[in-house]
């Protein structure tokens, strides 16, 4: 099947969508974005995905192009136009097209861009085996709560990792946690799942929301609080989470054993009831 995106109102294959060069999200990185799960067709968490380009929106006021039941519609059917069982629905929305200013201007229509790819979520053996991650100092700025498609940061950060083969970038701001370059952290220490809070210095995961949310009802003990860059370096266990990694164990940090260096024992629990959880959302109506 080929790949059929949606741009401004049209769905066509994704060598003909075409953007005029000088749409902000081009030129400033002016936009924001959403990555959906899908699972069996089944969208995972698009109400909480919906939720957050909302504020996403808000923060950098573009008024939303389309209500919840227009964005459903138009991933519902990005969905069946691309045929796969498991997808990642990736969705943009720029600012729109006008002359070259920085300042914001009026009266023009954000861009709205929908592709899909297949999932791919870890191979069995990288569950089993666990991760390697290197630490840099966060250097980007104070709105990460923003999925921006300003992603310079991340990038440059995500390269750290790549250029030593490793699967992510684990950052620290002032001695203290954030989260990697695409994923959110997760530390275990004495039994207890630390996660650090959700605010301007980290994105709100959907799968940090459902990894807590499974926490909870199954009673991890858990606290959620600033966690030290020393915690971090002597934690029994160490997880990354995002929409296409689910949960995924780090056993070695800056060429150190994480733990005993093997994928822990709360980690193990969590994977497990994860799968599970994705499962049970899989049976209930699209
Ligand atoms: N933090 C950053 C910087 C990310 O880019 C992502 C998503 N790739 C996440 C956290 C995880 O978010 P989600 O669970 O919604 O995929």
């Amino acid at each position: 099947m080929p790949d059929i995106v949606y741009l401004n109102g049209e769905f066509m294959p994704i060598e003909e969508a075409r953007i005029p060069v000088l749409d902000r999200g081009f030129i400033f990185g002016d936009g924001v974005y959403e990555v959906i799960p899908v699972y069996s067709k089944h969208p995972f968490r698009m109400a909480e995905h919906l939720r957050r380009l909302q504020y996403s929106l808000d923060k950098i006021r573009i008024a939303n192009p389309h209500d919840d039941a227009g964005w459903g519609g138009l991933i519902n059917e990005i969905i069946r136009r691309n045929g796969g069982d498991d997808q990642s629905v990736y969705l943009q929305v720029t600012r729109g097209v006008a002359k070259r200013d920085h300042a914001f201007p009026k009266g023009i229509k954000p861009t709205v861009f929908l592709m899909s790819t297949p999932l791919a979520t870890p191979a069995p053996a990288l569950v089993e085996s666990g991760v390697a991650c290197v630490t840099a100092e966060d250097f980007r700025w104070f709105n990460c709560d923003i999925k921006s498609v300003s992603l310079l940061g991340n990038c440059l950060l995500r390269q750290l990792s790549a250029d030593v083969g490793a699967a992510e970038t684990i950052l620290f701001r002032n001695g203290q946690l954030t989260e990697a370059s695409a994923s959110n952290v997760f530390v275990v220490r004495n039994g207890v799942l630390l996660a650090p809070p959700k605010d301007n210095l980290v994105l709100p995961g959907i799968t940090y929301d459902v990894v807590l949310e499974i926490a909870r009802a199954r009673e991890f003990e858990v606290e959620v609080r600033a966690v030290s860059e020393a915690e971090v370096r002597g934690a029994d266990e160490i997880w990354v989470t995002s929409a296409t990694k689910e949960v995924l164990a780090v056993t070695s940090l800056d060429g150190k054993p994480v733990g005993d260096g093997k994928p822990g024992t709360l980690f193990r629990r969590m994977h497990a009831l994860y799968q599970q959880f994705k499962q049970e959302h899989m049976r209930t109506p699209a």
